[in-house]
């Protein structure tokens, strides 16, 4: 039931897009194949819970060498986890690790099926990155962006290659956008652009359950649903920091201990990382010119000063 809920809405969302595109609503298309491109705390994530779940060959795709080792290491380490705690047979976890195969060239996505970027939040690079994967993947391929704010309308018109009648790419861009941690949150929000085809929406929603999750649907707005919701929040408890209503801790142990949420908003800004957080208030106040989306200034001077939160060893609390 709640299913075809989701799938109902889905398409009334892209009704707009289907009026657009001469192809009819089609079944969802096979993923056998899969591409991240970025290969940080997302885009690993993502790797490896569709090799775990959907037991897909991974195509990982990094332009740091480092990146990718160190990607690979945190995901030996879930995985050991998972055979320690009895999760999963060592067997299993052996599968999974060897379908994640590593790569420095975007060229290596030529055959993949379906791809999600989650490289960092910056409009430049997704554009770029979508201009290439419209030219590089297979004609049917699902082109899809982790993005937490930025328009998915625009990202589908960076592959258009300058021709906006030509919807042969654009109608294929659609986002999945994972939670953080990949592996543990259940949750993804599919976001359609005015150019999406109601054949990559289902597509989109079917391999996103075949991951485990439970898709919920939102509009190309700035931060769509849930970032809208929780960057405020975030936001707010910078400020009430930044003014001295409250230290760190007893900003992190009121919410924690009063909304029964595992963490406070000033930790959890850290794991999200502080860059991400003022990359998406940035959008939000910027996309809808209401004041009350205005970034700390604490938080940027934070990520002025290099402290990104748990990546960088330093943000709210110290790694
Ligand atoms: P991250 O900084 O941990 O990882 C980004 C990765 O992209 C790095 O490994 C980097 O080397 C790689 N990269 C950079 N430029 C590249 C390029 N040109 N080609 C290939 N790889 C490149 O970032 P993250 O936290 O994983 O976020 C990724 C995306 O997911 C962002 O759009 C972010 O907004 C979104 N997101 C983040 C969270 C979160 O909690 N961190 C949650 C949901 C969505």
């Amino acid at each position: 039931m709640a299913s075809t809920t989701v799938t109902r809405r889905a398409l009334l969302l892209t009704s707009r897009a289907r009026h657009f595109s001469s192809t009819a609503a089609r079944p969802a298309a096979e993923v056998k194949r899969l591409g991240v491109v970025g290969a940080g705390q997302m885009g690993l994530g993502i790797a490896l819970v569709a090799a775990q779940k959907a037991g897909v060959p991974v195509i990982l795709v990094d332009n740091s060498q480092q990146s990718l080792d160190k990607g690979l290491a945190f995901a030996d380490k879930l995985l050991s986890k998972d055979v320690t705690k009895q999760r999963i047979s060592q067997e299993q976890a052996d599968a999974a690790r060897a379908l994640l195969k590593p790569t420095t060239s975007i060229e290596d996505l030529c055959n993949a099926d379906f791809v999600i970027e989650a490289v960092p939040e910056i409009p430049q690079l997704k554009f770029d990155i979508f201009a290439k994967l419209a030219e590089i993947c297979p004609k049917h391929a699902i082109l899809a962006t982790n993005t937490s704010s930025i328009s998915i309308t625009r990202i589908a018109a960076s592959t258009t290659g300058g021709n906006s009648t030509d919807r042969s790419n654009s109608s294929r861009v659609v986002a999945t956008h994972f939670m953080n941690p990949v592996p543990v949150q259940k949750g993804v929000e599919i976001i359609s652009g005015l150019q999406t085809s109601s054949e990559t929406v289902e597509t989109a929603i079917e391999f996103c359950r075949k991951l485990g999750k439970v898709p919920s649907v939102s509009a190309d707005r700035p931060g769509f649903l849930a970032n809208r919701i929780l960057m405020p929040y975030i936001n707010e408890a910078i400020i009430c920091l930044e003014t001295g209503i409250g230290d760190r801790d007893a900003i992190d142990a009121i919410m924690k201990n009063g909304t029964n949420v595992p963490m406070g908003p000033l930790q959890l800004a850290d794991f999200i990382g502080l860059d991400t957080c003022l990359a998406i208030m940035k959008v939000l106040h910027e996309e809808t010119g209401d004041s009350k989306y205005r970034p700390s200034v604490l938080l940027r001077n934070m990520v002025a000063a290099g402290w990104l939160g748990k990546k960088s060893g330093k943000g709210f609390y110290d790694y």
